[in-house]
């Protein structure tokens, strides 16, 4: 089977969420629902933990999908929030379980003082109702938009980060995430690959956006995302021209959170461009890739 045969557009998408984290669907109904619509390797990538990945395994192990262990590891770097995929890792592995359980404590500590906030302006049992919203999985500032909603404070998710959640917006609390060389570090010691989720969503300069590539390249980096759910065709391109000029591989994910996000539909096509080598074709990832080869028959 050649290379072409992978970038079968429909079926690879490596970047999702569950209700391990800010998902809306199980990880089994995600994958169900993923399968459903054309998936055919996908990996599971919820914020700070690898929770899902068991119960996802499960459901994909029934439907013959080819399930590939994943995460989004949320980064301070320049006092900025960036996001780290790793894929393919072990996640037995103890300097990433310990990464992700520091990560964990730090979006307790991080809920706490944002519930506080919520306690100032007069939202009513915010804590009993995030952890209803949140279901035991990793608490994100996605459950406290849902919240708000639910208070009448906003009627759409933006709203609620444009007046509440961004920074310097009244429920905002600054958490210190984990170091970006670490994060790389752990990712590849467990056997795994570190993507640079989405490139494009930093609200950084051009100039930035180098430094910030730079840096992750310089940790050891050598994947980023070049295919977002989101992308346009402009975004596509640039992201190729950054991922083939500095040697990066291009790797391909929706970012699906939820079904009501309408415009994302899952097995939606996330297509490769054919200049950029894909991150499936690292040797880390050998081992989902190399029989999935011909799932995309
Ligand atoms: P956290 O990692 O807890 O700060 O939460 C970040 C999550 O909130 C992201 O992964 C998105 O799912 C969601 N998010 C962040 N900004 C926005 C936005 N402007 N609109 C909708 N969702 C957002
Ligand atoms: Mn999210
Ligand atoms: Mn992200
Ligand atoms: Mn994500």
């Amino acid at each position: 089977m050649s290379t072409a045969d992978c970038r079968e557009p429909a079926r690879i998408d490596l970047h999702t969420h569950s209700t391990a984290s800010d998902g809306t669907l199980t990880p089994a109904a995600l994958v169900q629902a993923a399968h459903a619509g054309g998936v055919r390797a996908l990996a599971l990538t919820d914020h700070d933990t690898a929770d899902g990945l068991g119960e996802a395994n499960i459901a994909a192990a029934e439907l013959h999908l080819r399930l590939v262990p994943g995460v989004e590891i949320s980064v301070t770097w320049e006092k900025r929030t960036l996001h780290i995929v790793g894929l393919g890792f072990d996640a037995a592995h103890p300097g990433l379980r310990d990464l992700l359980a520091d990560l964990q404590q730090c979006r307790a500590a991080r809920t706490d003082a944002m519930l506080e906030r919520l306690d100032r302006i007069g939202v009513a049992r915010a804590r009993e109702r995030i952890e209803v919203l949140a279901a035991g999985g990793q608490i994100t500032r996605a459950h406290f938009a849902r919240l708000l909603i639910e208070d009448g404070r906003c009627q759409t998710t933006k709203q609620c980060f444009k007046r509440f959640l961004n920074p310097g917006k009244p429920a905002y609390v600054n958490a210190t995430w984990a170091g970006l060389q670490e994060t790389v570090s752990h990712i590849h010691q467990a056997g795994g690959v570190a993507v640079l989720a989405h490139p494009l969503a930093y609200n950084m300069t051009g100039a930035w956006r180098r430094r910030m590539l730079d840096a992750f390249q310089a940790a050891g980096g050598r994947a980023m995302e070049v295919v977002c759910g989101n992308s346009t065709p402009n975004g596509i391109a640039q992201m190729a021209e950054a991922a083939t000029g500095r040697g990066l591989l291009g790797s391909v994910g929706s970012d699906f959170h939820s079904p009501d996000q309408r415009w994302l539909r899952l097995g939606r096509p996330l297509t490769l461009p054919a200049a950029v080598a894909p991150v499936w074709d690292d040797p880390a990832l050998a081992r989902w890739f190399s029989e999935a080869r011909d799932i995309s028959r």
